[in-house]
């Protein structure tokens, strides 16, 4: 039998505390020791199944850790108090002053702004390539570069990294290649395809109820680990640790995750292919005329489909805002950043998630003004939305665009 992530979390099995189905929740920042010489050994990081403080590790960060190993097929994993925790603590890890970064173009706003701005302060330099040129990327390595850092599919765009060959250019320079792989759970195994470490915001699908922000770095034993150092740790040194209460409840929703991932696919291939065949552009990994639709179909593991993100042009700003306030209104989701939730999101990433981008660099990317992404829900009727948008849509006098640009 083949293992797959969705089974492999189902063979995590929990005996809490008095047997409970769900592990004990540790309501701790600190524990005890039954002799002072363990505890000095627990900070020489020496004693497994000791618990130190909770900073350090806790048993409900550790049982969330060990269900997102399993989801992505790594040695281990370490959970944080939101992805840009994660994102920053890996970065930080890796990178010292001097060095060099490698990254796709088309990245989360926040990581954008974290590598384009913020490591300055450390002297490390990032280089922005399309991460779909792999000359480019290989050509923009040098001796000081310490790692290639891509998302699976990227936001807004929905761009689609070969991880494979990514992968094969990261070994050939014994550099880590990390993807983030927040709009992908279950679709893409980024490290069984190459990938060193692999990093998700939790906030987003594997949550999947938007009531609170967390983060994962899956990686091997040892990376984990480091990052956990008492003297070495970015983990463990910026803090960004995420509470027991909230690891214990993403576990639980965790559970669910394959259902979900498998309507969201649903509803969006649906959507896409009613609004394309309607003359919209939309970019979704799963229509045939996406760019990165061999690449997907190549990688992707076939239960969970092409993911639950699409992107609409509407042509204007004007029209966007005016669009996503009908939607509202007619309660078909909510104007809200983020994604994975059981109702649609919609945003206009240019205003807002890739705002931290200048102008110049979206146009760059083809982030229009018009553009809308939808992080599509779980709506158990997805052809009556369809006609439900259609007419917000037609009593806007929103028409598809005739000319490119
Ligand atoms: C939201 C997001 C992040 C940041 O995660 P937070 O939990 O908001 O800190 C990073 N990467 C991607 C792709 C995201 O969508």
């Amino acid at each position: 039998m083949s293992k797959t992530a969705a089974n492999e979390l189902q063979d995590l099995q929990y005996f809490g505390e008095f047997g409970g189905v769900n592990p004990s929740i540790s309501d701790s920042s600190t524990y005890t020791f039954l002799s002072a010489k363990t505890m000095f050994d627990t900070f020489e990081g020496n004693t497994e199944g000791c618990y130190l403080y909770t900073r350090h590790s806790s048993p409900s960060n550790l049982y969330l850790g060990e269900a997102l190993a399993a989801l992505e097929g790594t040695e281990a994993a370490n959970v944080y108090a939101s992805g840009m925790g994660a994102i920053s603590a890996t970065i930080m890890q890796i990178c010292d002053s001097g060095d060099h970064i490698v990254s796709s173009r088309t990245i989360y706003g926040g990581t954008y702004a974290f590598l384009k701005n913020f490591v300055k302060k450390f002297n490390i330099h990032t280089d922005f390539v399309s991460i779909t040129d792999l000359a480019t990327v290989e050509q923009a390595i040098s001796p000081k570069t310490k790692m290639i850092y891509c998302e699976s599919v990227s936001n807004p765009l929905l761009e689609v990294a070969n991880i494979e060959a990514l992968a094969k250019i990261a070994k050939k320079y014994n550099i880590p290649l990390v993807v983030d792989n927040t709009f992908a759970p279950l679709t893409l195994k980024p490290a069984a395809l190459g990938a060193d470490i692999v990093i998700h915001s939790l906030t987003k699908f594997i949550n999947g109820t938007s009531d609170c922000v967390a983060g994962a770095v899956c990686g091997s034993s040892e990376f984990c680990l480091s990052l956990k150092d008492v003297n070495h740790g970015a983990g463990m040194l910026f803090g960004s640790t995420l509470d027991s209460l909230r690891a214990a409840s993403i576990l639980k929703n965790m559970r669910t995750l394959h259902i979900r991932m498998q309507k969201h696919s649903q509803n969006a291939l649906f959507l896409a292919q009613k609004f394309e065949a309607d003359g919209f552009r939309i970019a979704y990994p799963g229509l045939v005329s996406h760019p990165g639709y061999e690449t997907m179909t190549a990688q992707m593991k076939p239960n969970y489909g092409y993911g639950g993100l699409m992107t609409m042009d509407v042509g204007s700003l004007e029209n966007a805002n005016a669009f996503m306030e009908f939607l509202q209104k007619e309660k078909l989701g909510y104007l809200a950043v983020s994604l994975g939730f059981y109702k649609t999101l919609f945003s206009a990433p240019g205003s807002s998630t890739s705002s931290e981008i200048p102008l110049e660099e979206q146009h760059k990317m083809g982030l229009s003004n018009g553009l809308i992404r939808f992080s599509i829900g779980l709506d158990n009727d997805i052809e009556r939305t369809y006609e439900m948008m259609k007419s917000c849509l037609k009593q806007l006098k929103i028409v598809p665009k005739t000319t490119s640009v």
